[in-house]
C-alpha cells in the first residue's frame, strides 16, 4: 500500500454558502472535498471551497486535478466560476460528471459562459477535458504500471435526488473513499448503499437535515447524520463524515448535533473547513 491518502475540507455547506460569523467554526462555503492520493489529486464536488484549494494547488505548483462532480446543482458547481487552474496553460483538468445524455460538456459550457460569466469556457487556456459518466459504471483515474502497482479507480452509484446525482467510490486496492452526497435513503435506496459503501474506509455523507426536520423535507433528496451513522455501521465503514449542512445550522446548533451523533457511535465525525483526515 502507498503513503497514506490525505482527505481535506474546503467546503461544508448545501444549497448556497452561508459566510455569516455564526457559521464560520463549521465553515459557509459549499461542498468540496479535497484527496492527495497515489500522486493524483481528486476532487470531490466543486463547491465555492474549490476557490480556496485553488489558490492552494497553484501555490504547490499542482496543475493535473480530477474533479467529481456528484450533479451539477449549483452548490456543487459555483467554485468554478474562477477556479484559478482554468488559467492556468500547464494546468490539466479533469471534469468527470453524470452523463447527462451526452450533453455534460455542453451543459457546464453553457454554464461556465456568457451571459452568466464574462469569457466563454472555450477561452480557457488549461486543457480540461469533461468525461461523461453512467451510474454503475467504474473508470479509472491511475492505472498500475509495472513499478507502480497503484491502480486509483471510481465506481459509481445513482443517488436518489431531484434530477439525479451521482455517488463515487473511490479505491485503491483494499482502501477506499465513498462519497455519498445529495441523497435521500429510504428502503429502496439503503440495499444499494449499504453494498456500495461496504468496508469502506471513509464514507463521506449528506448529513443535510437532522431526523426531525427530515419529515417536513421528505423528497429534497436528502438525508441525515443518523441515517448516515446507521448506514455506516451497516456497511462496516472505519469513519462517516458528515457534510452538507443546511445553511441554517449554526456553529451552536451543530455542535450539539454532533456531541449527540459522537456520544452514540465514535464512527461518527462532522466536517469542518480546514479539517484534514488522513487514511
Ligand atoms: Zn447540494
Ligand atoms: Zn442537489
Amino acid at each position: 500500500m502507498e503513503d497514506t491518502w490525505s482527505v481535506e475540507i474546503w467546503g461544508v455547506r448545501g444549497a448556497a454558502p452561508a459566510a455569516y460569523r455564526d457559521f464560520l467554526e463549521y465553515g459557509g462555503n459549499t461542498s468540496c472535498i479535497s484527496v492527495d492520493c497515489c500522486g493524483e489529486t481528486v476532487i470531490f464536488d466543486a463547491g465555492t471551497g474549490l476557490l480556496e484549494l485553488g489558490r492552494r494547488l497553484r501555490k504547490k505548483g499542482i496543475r493535473r486535478v480530477h474533479i467529481l462532480l456528484s450533479h451539477l446543482h449549483m452548490d456543487h458547481i459555483c467554485g468554478l466560476y474562477g477556479f484559478p487552474l482554468f488559467l492556468d496553460a500547464a494546468a490539466e483538468i479533469h471534469l468527470y460528471g453524470r452523463a447527462e445524455e451526452g450533453r455534460l460538456k455542453e451543459r457546464l459550457g453553457a454554464l461556465l459562459g456568457r451571459p452568466y460569466w464574462p469569457y466563454d469556457a472555450t477561452a480557457f487556456s488549461a486543457r480540461v477535458e469533461v468525461h461523461e459518466i453512467l451510474p454503475e459504471s467504474v473508470f479509472h483515474i491511475k492505472r498500475g504500471k509495472e513499478g507502480d502497482k497503484a491502480e486509483l479507480a471510481v465506481r459509481t452509484l445513482a443517488g436518489n435526488h431531484p434530477g439525479g446525482s451521482l455517488l463515487y467510490r473511490l479505491e485503491e486496492g483494499e482502501r477506499s473513499i465513498v462519497y455519498g452526497l445529495d441523497c435521500e435513503t429510504d428502503g429502496r435506496m439503503s440495499a444499494a448503499l449499504q453494498a456500495f459503501a461496504r468496508d469502506g474506509k471513509l464514507l463521506i455523507w449528506d448529513a443535510n437535515f437532522t431526523d426531525e426536520n427530515l419529515g417536513r423535507c421528505a423528497g429534497w433528496g436528502h438525508s441525515s447524520w443518523r441515517q448516515g451513522m446507521e448506514l455506516g455501521r451497516a456497511a462496516g465503514a472505519g469513519l462517516v463524515l458528515m457534510t452538507h449542512y443546511s445553511r441554517e445550522y449554526t456553529d451552536c446548533f451543530l455542535r450539539g448535533q454532533q456531541e449527540l451523533a459522537e456520544r452514540e457511535d465514535d464512527i461518527c465525525r462532522f466536517a469542518k473547513e480546514g479539517m484534514v483526515i488522513r487514511i
